[in-house]
């Protein structure tokens, strides 16, 4: 693989240039891994390099606190602009010029989904599609036949080896760890199976809102915005089987592997929520009908998984923000010392992937005293105290993707089967129940686990 040599930004006066990719290209020239121009394509707002410069002094700023003046100068001086409409195929050309010497840009497409296809025929027609590569964004289509369309798009122009698909869970040390845990450790393997698994939950809460971003939300919902991708991919690494070797195509064959395995979801497993005065924000229907909240269980048909359901949930505005999976073991066969002063909770693996990642057991123990009474105990590892700490997930995407490197992003087939296995989930009928702000949301949502109590994160919030 051969590293990119020019980044076009596409949207470069957006959101997510803002927020994510102008901060993380400041991070990689910091790491001595950005020597390349960066040309940001932009119709509205920004209409000079100066311009573009200053809204990217910003944006470094604002995400940084204090960066290195001459770090940030030299940055600043990689920056051009092209200023013109993603229809306008002068727009290209103009782009063309500026990239004459480039044999390998990368695209960088940080707009809205619906004008990707334009985007990648125009770059065909501009010949700026030969050795390069695209990377798009999450949400991979809105279901299963408009993610086939906008791989189709992008297939008639790139080669799959060429398109990265960007989920920024992937970039996440935490939810990566997720493998080196699994899988360079010879303790969980043996139970990490349905003999010995009971049920696995998986929780992405926020105690936060929508953001101002209500227009573009409503027209998502939950289940789109994060359950099809960034809770499936965990789900997948959580229950894959080994790869046959490290290469990023094993792993993407293991990932999708389990997610064809998963039964389409049932209707009736979904609960969805919505909170109080979601309808008040701006940019959202007066009457809308999206859900700000879901539970829903997953099957996995498979030697290893028959039988245990997988319980996945995510909201905003919960109590608190959090990211973990909890693997509940069986109980034991025969409970020698059950009694009135037993403590009956199952063991645990709570595999926290958020803000305070690590990892907690949760075991049996003898209370000191005369007679056997057990109690539970934590075995407990915090992984930044362990390890140090971490990189931003947006640095280290743009690092690979630079690089050509697919193990971090988003297969084809593994997003067509991702939207199978939810299609059935989506907001197109069934109640939305409403939720008070800073909840666990609606009580309904114990009903999908059909017995017991979801688990409440140990994560605190940030
Ligand atoms: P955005 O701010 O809504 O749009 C990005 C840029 O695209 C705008 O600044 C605008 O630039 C151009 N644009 C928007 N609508 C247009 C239209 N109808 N016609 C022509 N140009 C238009 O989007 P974003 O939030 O940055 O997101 C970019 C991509 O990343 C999307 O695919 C989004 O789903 C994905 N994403 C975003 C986030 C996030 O936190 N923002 C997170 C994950 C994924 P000009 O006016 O200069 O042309």
């Amino acid at each position: 693989m051969t590293r990119a040599d020019a980044l076009v930004l596409f949207g470069a006066t957006g959101d997510l240039a803002r927020k994510e990719i102008l901060p993380a290209l400041y991070r990689l020239a910091q790491a001595g891994r950005l020597n390349l121009p960066v040309v940001g394509v932009a119709l509205s707002e920004l209409d000079s390099d100066e311009a573009f410069r200053e809204h990217a002094r910003a944006a470094v700023e604002a995400a940084i606190g204090d960066p290195d003046r001459e770090l940030l100068a030299a940055l600043l001086r990689r920056l051009s602009l092209v200023n013109g409409d993603y229809g306008d195929q002068a727009t290209f050309e103009e782009l063309a010029d500026r990239l004459a010497g480039a044999a390998r840009p990368m695209h960088y497409l940080a707009i809205p989904p619906s004008l990707f296809s334009m985007v990648v025929h125009r770059l065909a027609e501009t010949g700026l599609h030969r050795g390069a590569r695209v990377v798009v964004e999450k949400p991979f289509g809105r279901d299963l036949e408009s993610a086939r369309e906008l791989n189709q798009v992008l297939r008639e122009v790139f080669d799959e080896s060429a398109i990265l698909r960007t989920d920024h869970f992937l970039g996440k040390e935490s939810v990566e760890n997720l493998l080196a845990f699994r899988f360079a450790n010879t303790l969980l393997e043996p139970v990490w199976n349905r003999h010995h698994v009971a049920a696995v939950q998986v929780t992405m809460a926020e105690s936060f809102g929508i953001k101002g971003r209500g227009a573009f939300y409503d027209g998502v919902g939950a289940i789109r915005d994060v359950v099809q991708n960034h809770l499936l991919q965990v789900v997948a690494l959580l229950a894959m089987e080994p790869p046959v070797d490290a290469t990023a195509e094993a792993l993407r064959d293991e990932k999708v592997k389990v997610v064809r395995a998963m039964r389409p979801v049932e209707p009736d497993q979904v609960v969805r929520g919505q909170f109080d005065g979601y309808r008040d924000e701006p940019g959202v229907a007066a009457t809308s009908a999206s859900e700000t909240y879901a539970a829903l269980r997953l099957d996995i048909d498979s030697w290893r998984w028959a039988g245990v359901p997988f319980f996945v949930r995510t909201g905003k505005h919960l109590a608190t923000t959090a990211l973990e999976a909890v693997v509940e073991l069986h109980c034991p066969p025969k409970p020698l010392f059950a009694g009135a002063d037993c403590d009956p909770r199952p063991n645990t693996v709570r595999l926290r992937l958020g803000h305070d990642p690590g990892v907690t057991m949760n075991v049996q123990a003898k209370q000191p005293g005369p007679r056997i009474v057990t109690r539970s105990v934590d075995l407990r590892v915090d992984f930044r105290t362990a390890l140090g700490g971490t990189q931003q997930p947006y640095e280290r995407l743009l690092d690979d993707a630079l690089d050509g490197d697919t193990h971090r992003f988003a297969r084809e087939d593994m997003v067509e089967q991702a939207w199978r296995v939810v299609e059935p989930a989506l907001p197109s009928r069934g109640p939305v129940y409403g939720y008070p702000r800073g909840s666990w949301g609606p009580p309904q949502a114990v009903d999908v686990l059909g017995g017991g109590q979801w688990y409440e994160p140990e994560e605190a919030g940030e």
